[in-house]
């Protein structure tokens, strides 16, 4: 086991892919049509890692500490023939899980799982078809992404959960339906407050439902221990059973227990979700550095991590920029 730590004593515990920074959906407060247009410059084939790169430096990464990865995006599921991908990763001593919008679990879900993935977080935001539209502003339906759900449950991609960006005037009216759908059904819903990830979806904190008030809507929760440190959600038993999550990074930031590297589609590592910058791996993978060399990188660039942007948020947010989510993968 690794024994890398930042400057705020952190361990390097979990690392999130993004396989694609193209999406299916155009969901408002993540990728507005407005910039993410027909016109819009997405990353070309060459200019992604490959599946061979993503495998190598996930066993880099697995040497360092990480006992965790999860598969993101983008839509990880445009990504072509993803389950070789995770028939690689499967090899390794990892947890593989995979966090996607669900509308094409149906289509490869069953080879997913065969491939050796463990698990899914499914986005959905709303029940209702017309909020849902608003939000996601994509053709898409939430009879897709629930058939999605069924899709991965029936092949053991188990325990399920469901990411929910509450936005305010958007979908707080949903969150009651959405727990009573999904709590009896050992599916945990994850609220997330909405974020100031990227510079293009005009965030603001007036648009902020937060912790203390989705709390106030759900009634009565009781706090489940966190079993593992670097966590992200707080979780709390409901009163009619089953549990509840709150990611709670605007009012309630949890910098102090990051154990999170991000690496994007272009293979750049990024030390935090707030960055502006990340390390670039992929050019020297592909001038033929060795693994010792890009052990070397990645261990540098973790040993001085200092970031806390969450935690800091007030002070820098207006001057920083910051790289987008949809890029590095939430
Ligand atoms: N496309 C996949 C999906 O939607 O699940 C994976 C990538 S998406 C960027 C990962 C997660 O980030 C999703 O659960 C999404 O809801 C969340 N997300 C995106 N923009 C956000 C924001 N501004 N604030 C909070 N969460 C956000
Ligand atoms: Fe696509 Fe996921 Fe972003 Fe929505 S949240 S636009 S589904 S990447
Ligand atoms: Fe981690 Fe950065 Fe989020 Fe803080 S703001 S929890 S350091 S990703």
């Amino acid at each position: 086991m690794g024994g890398l730590r930042d400057t705020l004593n952190r361990p390097l515990r979990d690392l999130r892919i993004s396989v694609t920074d193209r999406c299916n959906m155009r969901c408002r407060y993540c990728m507005p049509r407005e910039v993410f247009g027909s016109d819009f410059a997405f990353l070309s084939k060459v200019d992604i890692l490959t599946y061979e790169e993503i495998d190598r430096l996930a066993g880099l990464f697995i040497s360092l500490g990480v006992e965790k990865i999860r598969l993101s995006g983008g839509e990880p599921l445009l990504r072509k023939g993803l389950h070789e991908l995770i028939s690689m990763l499967a090899l390794r001593d990892v947890e593989i899980a995979m966090t996607t919008n669900g509308v094409l679990l149906p289509r490869y879900a069953p080879a997913l799982s065969a491939a050796g993935l463990d698990r899914v977080t499914v986005s959905l935001d709303a029940l209702d078809e017309a909020t849902f539209a608003a939000i996601t502003d994509s053709g898409h339906t939430v009879a897709a992404v629930l058939a999605g759900i069924e899709a991965a449950e029936s092949v053991g991609l188990g325990p399920i959960k469901i990411n929910t960006v509450v936005k305010k005037g958007a979908n707080e009216d949903e969150l009651l339906d959405l727990v009573g759908r999904f709590s009896n059904r050992d599916i945990a819903v994850r609220f997330i407050e909405y974020m100031d990830v990227g510079t293009t979806n005009g965030w603001a904190m007036n648009d902020v439902v937060t912790a203390a008030e989705i709390r106030n809507l759900l009634g009565d929760l009781e706090v489940i221990e966190p079993s593992r440190r670097g966590d992200v959600a707080k979780r709390y038993q409901l009163p009619q059973g089953g549990e509840v999550g709150l990611i709670t990074s605007v009012t309630e930031p949890f910098c102090g227990d990051c154990t999170r590297a991000r690496i994007s589609a272009d293979g750049h590592l990024y030390t935090c979700l707030f960055a502006s910058q990340g390390l670039d791996l992929l050019t020297p993978m592909r001038e033929g550095a060795t693994d010792q060399e890009l052990l070397d990188l990645i261990d540098s660039c973790w040993s001085s991590r200092d970031d806390r942007y969450s935690e800091i948020r007030t002070e820098v947010s207006s001057v920083h920029s910051r790289v987008e989510m949809s890029f590095i993968g939430g």
